[in-house]
């Protein structure tokens, strides 16, 4: 039987109400109820986690499915989640889990020695917090990386970025990687696609970069919704001004699914000329996902395009870089490498 385990990030209010303070929502709750991501709850006065260690998938995937480009491509990577999120994305691909609580779904306990012993069998070199929101298992994700440290594995985390600032400076001590999906580019798209409000997640963006933790973005491509290519414009120009042009982008096609079921599937020219509005902006590296055989998902060389790391799909055909460097050029290439 996996335990609940007392919440890392809450504050005691009167008359046994607590309030969770792992994420901007804030949740405050009388005795007895649940958070918004349905992964915590009051108990007389003090919040616990119901998620720890109550894992609904675990598997080796290629780093390359996360998405990751420049942290040491081709890599397996243990995966795992549980069930809950912060967010009620209207696109959600996992909403199956990630909108229920995390007793609702199957799963299988787990303690972080057996996460580790695990990724040690399978012979992987690093563990991936991913398919739903790991903000939801904090604890669970927190230690897991700390021992996975310890016996020299990578931790990545693939997330909203919903997170607030000082559980994220606790958890960066012991994360490698990361990829937040930043899902619009202004508040009020965010808010209705998410249900949150965008200036956290810039700010996760920013603790993470200056914190050494290598950084990818994802953005959902959303025909109406997040492909206006002025507000993209203006958005990708602050993000470079901030200092994000090393940053990878990962420009991803949207399918209907879920609650957005009347919308197209993403034209591949929409997702072509973001790419380039992105890349006039100033981002060095931008990808295309969920659309094969355009080129897309190749790592070129910012200076000569020279082609340093070759893909199809999830598979590396093609692995040219030299100490982090471009083998043609000379050029460094921002990333963790070989
Ligand atoms: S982590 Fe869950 S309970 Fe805590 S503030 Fe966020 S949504 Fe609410």
């Amino acid at each position: 039987m996996t335990p609940e385990v007392l919440a890392a990030w809450q504050e005691a209010l009167p008359n046994q109400r607590v309030q969770c303070l792992l994420c901007p929502h804030h949740c405050m709750l009388p005795d007895g109820r649940t958070g918004l991501c349905k992964t915590r709850i009051n108990r007389s006065g003090r919040l616990f986690s119901t998620s720890y260690g109550k894992l609904c998938a675990l598997g080796v995937d290629p780093i390359e499915k996360k998405p990751l480009y420049h942290f040491f491509p081709g890599m397996g990577i243990l995966s795992m989640a549980t069930a809950g999120c912060t967010f009620r994305c209207v696109n959600c691909q996992n909403w199956t889990i990630s909108q229920q609580p995390p007793e609702a779904v199957p799963w299988k306990g787990y303690t972080p020695e057996e996460v580790v012993e695990r990724a040690l069998f399978e012979g992987v070199d690093s563990l991936a917090f991913t398919y739903t929101e790991p903000t939801v298992f904090y604890e669970f994700m927190l230690e897991t990386a700390r021992l996975a440290r310890e016996k020299g594995l990578k931790s990545v985390l693939i997330s909203n970025g919903y997170i607030n600032q000082a559980p994220l400076e606790a958890l960066c001590d012991v994360l490698d990687a990361a990829n937040i999906d930043v899902k619009a580019f202004d508040e009020t798209t965010y808010r209705m696609l998410t249900g949150g409000h965008l200036q956290p997640v810039l700010d996760t963006l920013r603790t993470l970069k200056d914190r050494g933790v290598w950084l990818e973005m994802t953005q959902l491509v959303i025909p109406g919704l997040s492909d206006d290519t002025d507000k993209a414009a203006a958005f990708y120009k602050q993000l470079v001004d901030l200092g994000f042009a090393d940053t990878p982008l990962h420009l991803s096609r949207f399918f209907p699914q879920y609650r957005l079921t009347n919308k197209q599937a993403t034209p591949p020219e929409t997702l072509e000329a973001l790419a380039h509005v992105a890349e006039e902006a100033g981002f060095k590296y931008v990808y295309l996902g969920n659309l094969q055989d355009r080129g897309g998902e190749d790592t070129r060389c910012p200076a000569c395009r020279h082609l340093l790391v070759g893909r199809r799909g999830y598979l590396v055909h093609t692995y040219r870089m030299k100490d982090g460097h471009c083998p043609n050029c000379g050029v460094p290439v921002a990333g963790r490498w070989y």
